[in-house]
């Protein structure tokens, strides 16, 4: 069908917002391997897993079989406030690139949190009261994960606590702000609360923090805090169930017209965007219904699914997470100080690590000044100030209908455009003044981290 008269918004209605969250796992012939114990490395059960996180959610983590899960109607009226997001047609990027490609993006920026993280945070918040909970604990690096749980919870009346990279804490006070006008508490990591957080200060004083050290923090809070559990926003099979709100919602739209993608980008973190917006696609792919080029695109400087490795390894610096499976950098890995572009965390949502390692979808990796070059081009004519997260997206979308414009092939790429860069105003001045470079770690760096990994025989 003639893609001409396709509008510019492909909105649904709400009604049309989806009843079901797809489990994508349930189509998958190679299951994602199981979450370890950190002590025993024996898989972990229901039983095990309950000092830490929520009971719905352990089940939802396990369930490899189900494919559908209803959303429960509280949550789905949560979601009606910012939702359905918009399907957007790229007319005015297609017309600057002068392809004859046809660009769409799914835009989840759309809500406070400027992010798609809101998807998961409502549905953890909300089963974390329906059990009876008093809070939540959680991490967060840039803080659009921190925003959008302090604003499931603040709706949902329970309590919020959040550790916050320290480098974060002090370089971005804006969204800090945002989580503590939400009712949050917010603490810089490392902090002295806690004993993990007493170590890693004593080891390294004046460490600035990192993710799997905020990580660590926060599980401490949750196991030895009554009522109290802990969450998080990637990388887990619950999280990209959840998000699987934006693939469902994008298929339903460009169904609606006929139109069958030819590639799927997503920006790459801990995978839960980019396994949300794949998921419906990835079924049919794995039922043999149909085909689709399906591509992850993730920092040069954090190269987890090009360059890692996929192997157990810890979620966390201080070792008291579960271990998954996934394509790993290493839990010791930091990316290099000049990387501004977030998705920064060492490891990958072990579904996609196995849906990759298993030849259903390709990566790639890009630079942060062809970025936010990327970024700029986009913002200019598209009118939306884009994430620099997003923007990876943004960069590999543009390179395909570059590509495009070369072969004069039409074909249709749908891209996620997961959120807004309001909070990343000092990564676009340092791009604006000719300030970013690029890092791209050595294989001796790689090297040195991968050698940390745990011996697992499993
Ligand atoms: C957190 C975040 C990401 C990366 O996380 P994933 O789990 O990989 O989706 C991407 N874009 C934005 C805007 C984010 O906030």
């Amino acid at each position: 069908m003639s893609q001409n008269n396709i509008p510019y918004k492909i909105y649904l209605s709400e009604d049309e917002i989806p009843k079901q969250w797809y489990n994508v796992r349930a189509d998958m012939k190679n299951k994602p391997a199981p979450l370890l114990n950190p002590a025993t490395l024996q898989p972990m059960g229901f039983d095990d897993l309950r000092p830490v996180f929520c009971d719905e959610l352990i089940k939802q983590e396990l369930d490899d079989t189900t494919a559908y899960i209803d959303i429960p109607d509280e949550i789905r009226s949560f979601y009606k406030m910012y939702r359905p997001a918009p399907l957007v047609r790229a007319y005015c990027l297609e017309k600057a690139l002068g392809t004859p490609a046809k660009i769409y993006y799914k835009f989840e920026g759309n809500n406070t949190s400027g992010s798609h993280k809101l998807n998961s945070a409502i549905v953890q918040a909300y089963y974390a009261k329906q059990q009876g909970l008093k809070g939540v604990t959680t991490e967060t690096g840039a803080g659009q994960w921190g925003t959008a749980l302090s604003m499931a919870s603040a709706y949902l009346g329970i309590d919020c606590k959040v550790y916050m990279v320290k480098v974060s804490y002090e370089q971005k006070p804006f969204r800090r702000e945002v989580m503590r006008t939400y009712g949050a508490s917010v603490t810089p990591s490392p902090s002295m609360d806690t004993e993990i957080g007493r170590k890693i200060n004593a080891e390294h004083p004046g460490t600035t923090g990192s993710l799997g050290c905020a990580i660590s923090e926060a599980v401490e809070v949750a196991t030895k805090t009554e009522g109290y559990r802990y969450v998080l926003g990637s990388v887990l099979n619950q999280v990209l169930l959840h998000q699987t709100v934006i693939g469902l919602e994008a298929k339903a739209a460009l169904d609606k017209y006929g139109i069958t993608p030819d590639i799927i980008i997503g920006c790459a973190g801990g995978g839960s965007n980019l396994g949300g917006l794949i998921s419906p696609f990835m079924g049919e792919k794995l039922r043999g219904e149909k085909d689709y080029q399906i591509i992850a695109i993730e920092p040069a400087s954090c190269p987890s699914f090009t360059r890692g490795k996929f192997a157990y390894d810890f979620c966390d610096t201080g070792m008291v997470c579960p271990l998954a499976k996934m394509y790993t950098l290493g839990s010791n890995f930091i990316p290099s100080a000049n990387h501004a572009g977030g998705l920064r965390y060492h490891g990958m949502s072990p579904i996609l690590s196995q849906l990759y390692h298993d030849g259903y979808m390709e990566a790639r990796s890009v630079e942060q000044t062809a970025v936010f070059e990327a970024a700029e081009q986009f913002a200019r004519v598209e009118g939306i100030l884009p994430a620099p997260e997003s923007s990876h997206a943004i960069r590999a979308a543009i390179d395909e209908a570059l590509k495009c414009k070369e072969t004069g092939e039409e074909k249709t790429i749908l891209f996620g455009l997961t959120g807004t860069g309001y909070f990343d105003i000092v990564a676009y001045q340092k791009f604006n003044d000719g300030e970013m470079s690029d890092y791209i770690p050595t294989d001796e760096e790689l090297e040195k981290s991968f050698a940390t990994l745990p011996k697992v025989n499993i």
